[in-house]
């Protein structure tokens, strides 16, 4: 009888229990077990940002880069910011990096680098932002710097890693600039679009930038003649330009809203490209033959001064004091958090 027993118990473990333990182990992740005591939307959003891709258009090779989003934002911080700079500040521009693309990427109506659509960005500072490639970094720093300065930025890059800057629980739209040449400028005097984050802000210890003030000097001809070519049939009195010379309001950030010049009223910023200036906070001087202009910063001046960072960062404010004090009323996230509130 006993030996019955026993050849039933075997049974019952090789038939039933044997099989369960098989199943458990290979057919059921005990990782499920787990996921679902989490909300669904948190883990499809983790999964979501592990595969956060950049698709770059590189304009001087003329072809589409796809790249892992941090290893995408060491390369424009290397771009976009001296390698010299303070870490706080490179943190900081880490983060405006990162925000900037992740608003690319998670626009609703897919819409990415306007010149190459089929990139979410491209690699020119003046349409998106900056990005270089380690030869471009090599070039740029000398072998010697490489691997000091790339270091450095890569420890910017994650020590800041998935962070974002957001307004209402949304990326902002993270615009920046080199030298604000003292005042940041609210976005509807540059855009003509108002947005509650980009406001005028003052910013300290910009001096040292090397652009904080430029010359250039044009002879009167050469002044009008720029202007005739952009306005046809513009009416100037060359020989009293002086006096045909007006400027209007001046904005919130020191820079010129509009100014005329004979009968042709023009922004501040058209004025700006023209002539090819630093910046529309400019002043004109006319002596003589010549027609002098000088301009304070460099950049359009919405958003984050790099110079501005740097100095903030010199007197010892980390990369949120900074984000926060250029992007008003602004929190900064990490990309997980953003998802799991939506
Ligand atoms: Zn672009």
């Amino acid at each position: 009888m006993k030996w019955l027993i026993n050849v039933v118990l075997v049974m019952v473990i090789m038939i039933i229990i044997f099989p369960m333990v098989i199943i458990r182990s290979c057919g059921v992740p005990v990782e499920d077990e787990v996921l679902s005591n989490k909300p669904v939307e948190r883990f499809q959003a983790e999964d979501e940002q592990r595969d956060f891709e950049v698709d770059l258009y590189i304009k001087s090779q003329n072809r589409l880069q796809r790249l892992p989003l941090e290893e995408y934002v060491i390369g424009v911080v290397a771009a976009e910011m001296p390698a010299a700079f303070e870490m706080e500040a490179l943190k900081a521009q880490a983060v405006v990096a990162r925000t900037y693309v992740v608003n690319r990427l998670l626009r609703l109506d897919k819409t990415g680098c306007s010149e190459y659509p089929s990139a979410h960005v491209c690699d020119q500072s003046d349409h998106c932002q900056g990005w270089i490639d380690q030869r471009a970094m090599e070039d740029k720093w000398g072998k010697i710097n490489y691997y000091k300065y790339i270091r450095k930025i890569s420890a910017a890059v994650e020590k800041t890693g998935g962070q974002i800057i957001v307004y209402d629980n949304s990326p902002i739209e993270a615009v920046f600039h080199s030298t604000s040449g003292g005042k940041t400028e609210n976005s509807e005097d540059v855009w003509n679009k108002a947005l509650p984050y980009l406001r005028s802000v003052v910013s300290d210890g910009e001096e040292k930038a090397p652009k904080f003030t430029d010359t250039k000097t044009f002879s009167v001809s050469d002044f009008i003649s720029i202007l005739e070519r952009r306005f046809p049939s513009i009416k100037v009195d060359g020989k009293n330009l002086k006096d045909s010379i007006r400027l209007g309001e001046i904005t919130e950030g020191g820079r010129v809203k509009d100014l005329t010049i004979g009968d042709v009223t023009l922004t501040g910023n058209e004025f700006r490209q023209l002539y090819d200036l630093n910046s529309a906070n400019f002043k004109i001087k006319v002596t003589g033959n010549q027609v002098v202009i000088t301009t304070i910063g460099y950049g359009h001046g919405v958003g984050m001064s790099q110079y501005g960072a740097n100095g903030m960062a010199e007197k010892g404010s980390s990369y949120r004091e900074i984000l926060r004090h250029y992007y008003k009323d602004t929190d900064i996230i990490h990309l997980n958090e953003l998802y799991s509130a939506r």
